[in-house]
């Protein structure tokens, strides 16, 4: 079971994947955690990303295809993974074949921009959990307080309005290219590439996916 969760940050890609890495007993691999990871221990790749990521632009290619593979080469992901925010450019789909790392699904979740951007801007994270709310359709029980721990929740500075649009213009560049990319993969190699309307209420998308991971 190795599957790509493609889409806008904000469309619901790193929630469902929570529920479909524990359903299929898989580790949920997202580059934004682990090149935040980085920027919290302060390390080398972490000095230099914090400024980019800050801003809503992407690292570079390398850097973040050295982490995948690296992480990709762990024993966990024997029985598969789920890359939630990778690959987010051709470069980056191409460094995945390039070392033989075979991908079954690709699921792209699609939604206005619009919508995208409310979405973002409300959404508040319980780091230690990685659980993930939003102040209108997702509330927390007690406000701006994680429901299992009762710790507080925080804003992610790449959520606020400014950077949120710089990262939707980010993906507009290079989103098509992956869509081309997959939709080429899918008649020739097989991959099962799916879109799904990232609209729907979160059972309705949690029911498709799941009959799509049956086929
Ligand atoms: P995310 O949590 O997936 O929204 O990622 C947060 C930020 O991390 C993005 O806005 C980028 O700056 C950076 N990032 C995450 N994944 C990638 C990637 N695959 N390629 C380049 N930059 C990335």
């Amino acid at each position: 079971m190795r599957i790509i969760l493609l889409g806008a940050p904000g469309t619901g890609k790193g929630t469902q994947g929570k529920y479909i890495a524990e359903k299929y007993k898989i580790p949920q691999i997202s580059t934004g955690d682990m090149l935040r990871e980085s920027i919290d221990s302060k390390n080398k790749i972490g000095m230099m990303i914090k400024n980019i990521i800050e801003e809503g632009k992407l690292v570079s290619d390398d850097i973040v295809c050295e982490l995948i593979k690296k992480r990709i080469a762990k024993k966990d992901c024997i029985n598969g993974f789920l890359l939630d925010g990778f690959p987010r450019t051709v470069k980056q789909a191409c460094c995945l074949s390039k070392n033989k790392i075979k991908i079954d699904y690709v699921l792209e979740f699609i939604m206005p921009h619009h919508s995208i951007l409310e979405r973002i801007s409300g959404r508040r994270i319980h780091v230690q959990s990685g659980r993930i709310y939003h102040v209108k359709f997702n509330p927390p029980k007690n406000k701006d307080k994680d429901d299992i721990t009762g710790e507080p929740l925080i804003q992610r500075k790449d959520d606020k309005l400014e950077s949120v649009k710089n990262r939707l213009e980010e993906y507009k560049k290079t989103h098509h290219l992956l869509v081309e990319y997959y939709t080429y993969e899918k008649k020739i190699n097989n991959i099962k590439y799916f879109q799904i309307n990232a609209m729907n209420e979160f059972l309705l998308i949690k029911e498709k996916i799941d009959m799509i991971l049956k086929k």
